[in-house]
């Protein structure tokens, strides 16, 4: 089938729920409601066939980790947030990192790997622009920094991904 799943990893409360929803759905909550794991389907027309894509919204915490590898091994491509106000939720990436690499191996174009630093709004920070770039380089992958707050990028990210759907290289 033509399906891409697509799955949103990092440490609760980075934003990963608020950027699905604002892709989705076009909103934004300031309230927090912790998820396990919520799938969304779009249904989408891709060049020659529709096909869907799935987005994985995956739980931080720990007790999940067993669906957190389930997810990763079922997953096409790879959303990877931490929150611009927190280095911890950028540190806590690193172990998800190495798993992805670990379960679907070392090649980026067989299977993409955006990092994202969300909450750009906000002026209290951590983790400076060039510090994110500098660790997405490290890790031979894409880079974005977004708000779902105030939709800066969101759009991007999600493009991103579905452009590099469209190519044969991901079809596999
Ligand atoms: P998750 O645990 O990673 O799914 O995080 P949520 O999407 O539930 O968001 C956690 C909290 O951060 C909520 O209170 C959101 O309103 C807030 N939040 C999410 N995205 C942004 C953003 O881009 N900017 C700001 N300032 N707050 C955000
Ligand atoms: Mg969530």
């Amino acid at each position: 089938s033509r399906d891409f799943r697509v799955v949103v990893l990092g440490s609760a409360g980075v934003g990963k729920s608020a950027l699905v929803q604002r892709w989705v759905r076009g909103n934004f909550r300031e309230a927090y409601l912790p998820t396990i794991e919520d799938t969304y389907r779009q249904v989408l027309g891709c060049s020659h066939k529709v096909g869907a894509l799935h987005i994985t919204d995956t739980t931080g915490g720990r007790r999940y980790r067993g669906l957190q590898r389930l997810a990763i091994a079922r997953g096409h491509a790879f959303i990877l947030v931490y929150s611009v106000t927190k280095k911890h939720t950028l540190e806590e990436l690193k172990p998800l990192y190495h798993l992805i690499r670990e379960l679907k191996g070392n090649n980026p174009l067989k299977c993409p790997i955006i990092l994202v630093g969300n909450k750009c709004d906000e002026s209290h920070r951590e983790v400076s622009e060039k510090e994110g770039a500098a660790c997405a380089s490290e890790w031979n992958c894409a880079f974005l920094e977004t708000s779902a707050k105030m939709n800066i990028n969101v759009q991007e990210l999600f493009q991103m991904l579905l452009n590099h759907e469209k190519k044969p290289a991901a079809s596999a």
